[in-house]
């Protein structure tokens, strides 16, 4: 069984840890740095970016989370988490991870919809998948490696590169585990790969 860890500084990762344990994966919640050797892939959670980049500053967490990104371990990125990874983010001088090739903007569903669902298509996982966006960003541009998944609204919602995943939403507010299911695979598939 791999394992699967979930940073847990801020915001939603509790959800998470459960929907990865349902969809047949260890799940570890990361509090500390040194427990980022013990596992095959991660996920950064939803929340709010800016918070939790200053706990990630904080708790000495940003070299060691690149590292592990570019050591070819997947790395799912959801809502807060989707801007972490992102390599440009709108309105910011410099990015976070900034170890996927998308430009995301924050709050890109306007006031009134602060939240709401919708059905999406989602490719390579499926068809009416319910997608929680939560004060969610979008993504505005990817580059040439980046394969788009998912769209609502003519805007970019969920996107891979390689070992990346990100999506705008929240996968792990729904009790439908097909999101989950995707990411342990694209692990399990990582970690039979020699290092
Ligand atoms: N708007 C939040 C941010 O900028 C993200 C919202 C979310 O993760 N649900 O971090």
């Amino acid at each position: 069984m791999v394992k699967v860890g979930v940073l847990g500084l801020q915001g939603a990762f509790r959800e998470h840890a459960q929907a990865l344990e349902a969809a047949g994966a260890e799940a570890i919640i990361i509090k500390k740095v040194e427990q980022l050797n013990e596992i095959d892939g991660l996920i950064l959670p939803g929340g709010e970016s800016t918070a939790m980049r200053r706990l990630i500053d904080k708790y000495d967490f940003m070299e060691p989370l690149r590292q592990f990104a570019q050591a070819g371990k997947p790395v799912f990125g959801t809502c807060a988490g989707l801007i972490l990874l992102a390599g440009q983010v709108v309105d910011r001088e410099e990015p976070h991870l900034g170890v996927m090739d998308i430009t995301v903007a924050r709050n890109s569903f306007g006031r009134q919809r602060d939240s709401f669902e919708a059905a999406l298509n989602i490719k390579d996982i499926g068809e009416g998948f319910i997608g929680v966006f939560i004060r969610a960003p979008h993504i505005v541009e990817v580059g040439e490696n980046v394969e788009v998944l998912a769209m609502h609204n003519d805007r970019i919602v969920a996107a891979r590169q390689g070992q990346f995943l990100g999506c705008s939403f929240h996968p792990e507010l729904t009790d439908d585990a097909r999101m989950a299911q995707y990411f342990v695979a694209m692990v399990e598939e990582a970690s039979k790969k020699p290092v």
